[in-house]
């Protein structure tokens, strides 16, 4: 195409309006219109990266196939464009910070005052305008995390102020905004929005185009008011109502031309408005599944939307292409007891036990996981969840009535998962743990091998511990198979129970890579597996 186009997505009102959602739309209106698109989040806060963060402050922490630890936003641009992201697609405060001031330890600055301007504005821009200059996208589309007026994003809005100027028209601000519904006065409000457009200019950035949030319909008259008061065209003014599912927002987006008007403002020809035919099934599909799929979801952060999203999506996403909606049920697992445990699960299709840290709630997943092997329930354990798979096994069919992972008891005599060797002399928390994608090789006579349909795989990681080979032999004489190896560490990465209907743990998280056009095989198997076994009522 040319020149590089970037796309900044800032939001204003308040948090939590969406701007992940809005950017990954334009990014499928814009992809499906041939350009090749990519989308990076900017993070306004110190820490390196969101992985040493508790699920309570972050939500999920997504893992790209390079091996960075990500904000959750991320998930959402490859589930709704099919792209891959890497490292340079998600970028903080701290990291540009560590990255300015490694540099001054080096001396790189010959001697002068380390400034915010230019210096960290310098750095910011370098890490836009690197996927445009290396990677040669058509389009980048840059979020910018928190809301306008926070102390912490103004060198983020600074350097898109900079940008904005150099690159003329190659670049393009949509700011999110929300438009609140009185009841008492039976109106929608629009000075929120005048509100967070004037703070966007004083400090240099004129928006082109609005999307605002609302819960009610905005009519025409409202949006003239809005474009009047803020130097926006007014089919520049786009609403974003609620929808019943996040994928339908591209065709929303869609419908009022948002892509149209992007590509007019930066002098890129119109033509015609793709059909998005493989997009609009998947959603025809989705309304059209009314019948339920049970699931219950045992972790230690069920009560948290964010926290195991990807998950959430691979199953939703699988139920749609087996033509069902999924109900989740959330389980805590500090409050599973042997006495309990029925009521939880013996009515559900299929169970996730999810991935986690740390001892809390861990016994409760001992207990989830005994449940659904001696009930033959459709089980799949994720990371955490796979180790508990395996020290269940060890605990009840092995008779290892101690036996556990070092990460929970370090003295346990039956380490059935360890710490991996390459570990051991590891002190830093942060980015050090078995990230990214590895290649997994199947055993051809297992289950796994029949649903992936190949015998080499790559999956992301996201752990410290690992199954200990020392008990493979014994796991695979009582009947839990070892069907998923790292070819070059001889790793365990899939265990799985063929006596049983379908009970298979990952090392690896199969979430992170499932997309909306391209559902995962794990999940699709898993969902099916469960509707097999318990037919519509
Ligand atoms: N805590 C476990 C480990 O580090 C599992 C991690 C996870 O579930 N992501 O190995």
């Amino acid at each position: 195409m040319g020149e590089t186009k970037y796309i900044f997505v800032t939001g204003g009102v308040a948090s939590s309006l969406g701007k992940g959602i809005i950017s990954s739309s334009i990014g499928k209106l814009l992809q499906a219109r041939g350009y090749k698109v990519t989308i990076q989040k900017f993070d306004p806060y110190i820490n390196i990266d969101p992985g040493t963060l508790n699920p309570y402050e972050h939500g999920e922490c997504y893992v790209t196939v390079d091996g960075r630890e990500t904000d959750l936003d991320l998930g959402h641009y490859e589930r709704f464009l099919g792209i891959q992201t890497t490292k340079a697609n998600n970028i903080t405060t701290g990291r540009i910070y560590k990255n300015v001031i490694d540099k001054e330890r080096r001396g790189d600055f010959l001697g002068k005052t380390v400034q915010i301007i230019p210096h960290i504005t310098d750095e910011i821009k370098r890490n836009v305008l690197l996927l445009g200059n290396k990677y040669k996208y058509d389009f980048v589309i840059t979020e910018i995390g928190g809301t306008v007026g926070d102390i912490e994003s103004l060198p983020f809005l600074e350097s898109m102020r900079q940008l904005k100027w150099e690159l003329g028209r190659n670049a393009l601000c949509v700011h999110l905004t929300y438009v609140p519904f009185l009841a008492a006065a039976k109106e929608l409000k629009t000075k929120p929005t005048q509100h967070s457009v004037k703070e966007l200019q004083s400090l240099g950035i004129q928006p082109d185009i609005l999307v605002l949030r609302s819960e009610h319909e905005l009519n025409e008259n409202l949006r003239k008011k809005v474009a009047l008061f803020c130097n926006v065209d007014p089919h520049a003014v786009v609403q974003s109502l609620d929808c019943p599912t996040i994928y339908e927002v591209p065709i929303k987006m869609q419908e009022q031309g948002l892509d149209e008007t992007i590509l007019q403002k930066m002098g890129l020809p119109v033509g015609e408005r793709p059909a998005l035919k493989p997009w609009r099934e998947f959603l025809a599909r989705r309304a059209n599944a009314t019948e339920e799929v049970v699931v219950a979801l045992v972790g230690k952060y069920v009560e948290l939307q964010d926290a195991y999203k990807s998950i959430l999506e691979a199953l939703s996403q699988a139920a749609t292409y087996n033509d069902r909606k999924v109900k989740i049920e959330t389980v805590q697992s500090d409050n599973i007891t042997h006495e309990n445990v029925a009521g939880y699960l013996e009515h559900v299709d299929g169970i996730v036990i999810c991935p986690g840290f740390g001892s809390r709630g861990i016994e409760g997943k001992f207990i989830a996981a005994e449940y659904a092997r001696t009930h033959d329930k459709v089980t799949f354990g994720i990371c955490l969840g796979m180790q508990c798979m395996a020290i269940e096994f060890a605990r009840n069919v092995l008779g290892y009535k101690d036996a556990n992972s070092v990460e929970i008891e370090p003295k346990t005599p039956h380490n059935i998962i360890d710490l991996m060797e390459e570990q051991k002399a590891i002190t830093d928390m942060g980015g050090t743990m078995r990230l990214g994608a590895y290649e997994c090789v199947l055993d051809k006579n297992s289950k796994v091998y029949e649903i992936y349909g190949q015998e080499h795989i790559q999956e992301r990681h996201r752990h410290r511990y690992e199954f200990n080979n020392a008990y493979k032999q014994q796991f695979e004489r009582a009947g839990m198979k070892c069907v998923g190896t790292n070819p070059e560490a001889g790793l365990v990465e899939i265990v799985e129970m063929p006596s049983l209907t379908w009970y298979i743990g990952t090392q690896f998280h199969p979430e992170y890579s499932s997309t909306v056009l391209k559902p995962h095989p794990l999940f699709l198997s898993f969902i099916k597996a469960a509707i097999t076994k318990h037919p519509a009522k």
